[in-house]
Order: structure tokens, then sequence, then C-alpha cells
């Protein structure tokens, strides 16, 4: 199994990125519970005939649909080590434990937060979004809030992002049962960033209305055009204003490695959290989700629960405390630190950075080309390293759509849909650090070829 999955990650460039499922193949796993034993050898053939072949394609170079990390072989190797431990992170005195504290320092150095501030591996930014909400609620209604809930007592609180902010921000808000009407999308300027004297209007106009602002998301590295909020200017608001402060960082905080694209995240060592992704731009596989917590203390008072069963002692395998389960919703929890851990170390930051500063340099090259290129034109600035391009043609947006399918068809190369002011783009994300210029040539290449078949035609798949 080793041999196979160290073959497939050597010469993952010769196999297409993504291939269609056949149907027979889909039906294979439409069976019944299975009564008797299967020898581990036919399971394993299965995995190599039926799985490995259709998965989407993230650690393929060509692959730049979606912001996915590549992972590694060494984080790879490092997922046995976990499985074969099987420990649980939820609590006790374990030397697990203490990797993920070592986690937790590093990154207070790499944000340049305190010692008093907390930190927890979880599933994805998503989880790590909806807790900073939790934490800000209790902030702004105090911890009786577990108790009561946000609906009692007359304050209703009121978050702000940009319009560039990932739908789990409004999502955050659903769950935490404050209601996606209570977050106001404030616009964005020429740059796609969150337009502050915007934000400043609605905060104040809020105010006035009895409402009680109480969340701030600025995002680094919006998911349609690689977008960084002036964080400075954001951080400066919610400090006068009284209001909590969050960073979705999903993949664009790690930038804070990268010592060219580092001081344009300036304002984000004042967040008052930060959520992240180390399986985004740090490469760490699957999953690895991050939430970094100024205030150690509120963070443990919105979590914490007693429970005569999880008592706590200074001595034996129940020391340790606070544990891991004190500062989020799950009690039991996988070994991503070890990863995340071995990643770090073995590539060492420096390594990670350089990773970062390439994808963004790549996409710059590649923003180059398109302008360049007179039948394709750049639809947003390459502020990161998504770059948001079409073909230029009539009923552009069905011929760029088909563009976009025949891509991801063809294997060669995927990359995906946005729609920027109206109109769609392809979208290419490098966050990969297989990814190369062949890759970014291929893309521009096969777009081109397909663009020039599909204008000329009404019915374009039959074209192919
Ligand atoms: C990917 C992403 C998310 C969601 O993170 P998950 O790890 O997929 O839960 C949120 N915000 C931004 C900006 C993202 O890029």
């Amino acid at each position: 199994m080793l041999d196979d999955m160290l073959d497939y990650l050597e010469h993952i460039r010769e196999r297409p990125v993504w291939q269609p499922i056949p149907q027979d193949v889909r039906t294979l796993f439409q069976q019944p519970l299975p009564k008797e034993p299967t020898d581990l050898a036919t399971v394993h053939e299965t995995f190599m005939q039926d799985i490995l072949p259709f998965a989407v394609g993230n650690t393929h170079p060509g692959f730049m649909g979606w912001v996915h990390g590549g992972g590694t072989p060494v984080g790879m190797l490092a997922e046995m080590l976990a499985a074969g431990l099987n420990a649980n992170l939820g609590g006790r005195d374990q030397m697990p434990i203490e990797v993920e504290r070592q986690l937790v320092q590093w990154v207070r150095e790499l944000f340049g937060f305190p010692e008093t501030a907390t930190g927890l591996f979880v599933t994805g930014t998503s989880m790590a979004n909806l807790m900073s909400v939790l934490v800000a609620r209790t902030a702004a209604m105090g911890v009786a809030v577990r108790h009561k809930g946000v609906g009692a007592g007359d304050k209703r609180l009121i978050a702000y992002t940009s319009a560039g902010a990932h739908g789990c921000i409004a999502q955050a808000m659903d769950l935490s049962g404050l209601g996606i009407d209570a977050l106001r999308i404030v616009s964005t300027d020429d740059q796609h960033r969150m337009d502050a004297a915007a934000l400043e209007r609605t905060i104040a106009a809020d105010w006035s209305a009895g409402l009680t602002p109480f969340f701030i998301a600025g995002t680094v590295g919006t998911v349609d055009v690689g977008a960084i909020d002036n964080l400075g200017a954001l951080a400066d608001i919610a400090h006068r204003e009284g209001i909590w402060f969050h960073v979705d960082g999903a993949y664009g905080a790690l930038a804070v490695l990268a010592p060219d694209i580092a001081p344009r995240l300036e304002g984000i060592e004042r967040a008052d959290s930060i959520a992240f992704d180390f399986h985004k731009w740090g490469q760490v596989p699957y999953d690895a989700g991050f939430i970094l917590v100024r205030d150690g203390a509120l963070h443990h008072a919105t979590f914490a629960s007693p429970a005569a069963y999880l008592r706590r002692e200074t001595r034996g395998m129940a020391a340790g405390s606070p544990w891991p389960c004190d500062f989020g919703p799950d009690l039991s929890r996988g070994f991503r630190a070890l990863k995340t851990w071995f990643t770090i170390k073995v590539y060492g930051a420096e390594k990670l950075g350089q990773v970062i500063s390439d994808a963004c340099a790549l996409a710059r090259h590649m923003g180059r080309r398109i302008e360049a290129t007179p039948l394709l034109e750049l639809l947003a600035p390459v502020s990161l390293n998504i770059v948001c391009f079409r073909y230029r043609s009539e009923d552009s947006d069905r011929v760029n759509a088909d563009i976009v399918t025949a891509l991801q068809e063809s294997g060669i190369v995927a990359p995906s849909t946005t729609t920027i002011n109206g109109r769609l783009a392809i979208r290419a994300a490098i966050v990969n650090h297989r990814t190369d210029a062949r890759d970014i040539d291929a893309l521009l290449r096969t777009a081109i070829a397909f663009g020039e078949t599909f204008a000329k035609t009404a019915q374009p798949r039959k074209a192919l």
C-alpha cells in the first residue's frame, strides 16, 4: 500500500487530473452490508481500481479548480503513524496533546499573539469561523448567554463582512442562532477589498437603530479573486467601536510565512481571532483547520463544560487540564497536530513560505500572459494566487462555461468558474506546490483551443 501511494504521488503528473466515474464503478459501492470477511489484498485491489483513479485530483499539478491543498508524502506518512497510535486528543495527560500545544505556540508566534492566546485544531475554517462567532457572542453578551440563549434580553447582535467573504460566515450566523439576516454584507472597492468607509456608515446606522454591532470578519485571500482586506483599517474601526475583529484567513493567513506577501497582512496581529487551514496553502493533508483566539480565558469560558466523567486531577492520566475539549465542541478528536508538526519540522517554515511566494509569482506570470494574448481577457487584478479570465467571444458566458467543463473532462488541467461583475470567469487558483509553468501553459493553450471550437458552434458539446 505504501509503495502504491508513493508511486501514485511520484507519477501523478502522468495521470488525468480528474475523470468522470463510470456508472459500473459507482454501482460497485451500492452493495448490502458484507457479513463475511474479505481478503485485505482484494479490498486493497478494489481501492486501486475503483477509488483512487476517481478522486477530485487536488494532488495533481493541473488542479486549479478550487482552493485545495496538494498534500505531501511526509504528511501522508505522519497520518499513518497517527492512525497507528489511534490517539484521542480530547484530553488527559499524553504527549500527543503536547504536540498540539507546540503547534499552538508556533501559531501564536507566527501571528504575533500573546502567550495568553489559545488555539485548537478543528476540521476546517468553516468550523473555526463558527467558533469565533460563538466566542465573540460570549464577549458581547456575557457567559450567561450559554444558559439563556441569544434570544433572551433585548440585544440584537449584528455582524459585518464583505461581499467577497466565504459563505461559511453566513452559515456561522445561522448555526449560532443569530441568523443570516444579522450579517451585513459590506460592498467592496475596485481591488475587491471591504470598503472601510461603507463599513463605518453601516455600523453607525446600526448603533442608531438600537442594534448591537459585535463582529467584523475581514478576509485574507477571498475565494473569488484572492483579495486581502485592509486589516489595519478594519482593526482601527473594530477597536474604536468596541467590536470583535475576526480574520478569515482560510488559505491566505499562512502567507505570513512568505516574506514578499507578509507585509500585506499587516493588522492581522491585532485580530481577536483568526481562522485558517493548514490543509490549503500549508500543504498538510486533509483535514487540518485551526482557530486562534487572543483572549484565552474567554475562549475557555465559551466551550468548557463540567462533567463527572471528565474529572480533572493533578496526577495520573486525568492531569494536564485544561484539555483541548475545553476549547471547542468536539470531545473525541484525532491527532491532526502530528501531520502538521511533521510538515513544519521536515520542510521548515521558510520552505513552506517559498511555496506560497512561488504560487503568487506563477499567478502573476499567468496574468501577464493573459494580458499579452488578445483572445483572452483578465477579469480581476491578480492580487495573490487566483487568476480570473475569459476567452473573448460572443455569448461569452456560455462559451467560457463550456471551456471549463471541457477542460475538466480533458483531464489535462482543471480550473473552475466564478462570476466577476456579472460575467462568467474561468478561475484558476494556484495552491498546490506541484503546479509549475508547464501547467499554466497547458491551461492557456487548451482554453484557447476549446474556445475557438466552441465560439464557432451553437452546440459545443457535440463538436467535441
Ligand atoms: C476554504 C475557505 C473557507 C472554508 O474553509 P474549510 O476548511 O473548507 O472549512 C472559508 N473561507 C475562505 C476564505 C476559504 O478559502
